[in-house]
């Protein structure tokens, strides 16, 4: 099942007001970044890093 990439969150959006806590992704809203971390990284990927910045702190 392939997910469909929203536009919005890219690091071509025009306002980085909200980044992406995993990569350089910025986007207008946090929605936008909400979906982008669902779609576009790996639950994976974000419990580690969640994990590791729990653990850094
Ligand atoms: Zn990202």
């Amino acid at each position: 099942m392939q997910a469909s990439i929203p536009e919005r969150a890219t690091e071509a959006a025009k306002s980085h007001a909200y980044g992406c806590p995993l990569c350089n992704c910025g986007a207008d809203s946090e929605d936008d970044i909400y979906c982008h971390l669902l779609v576009s990284h790996r639950k994976s990927a974000v419990v580690g890093a969640l994990l590791e910045r729990v653990g850094n702190e």
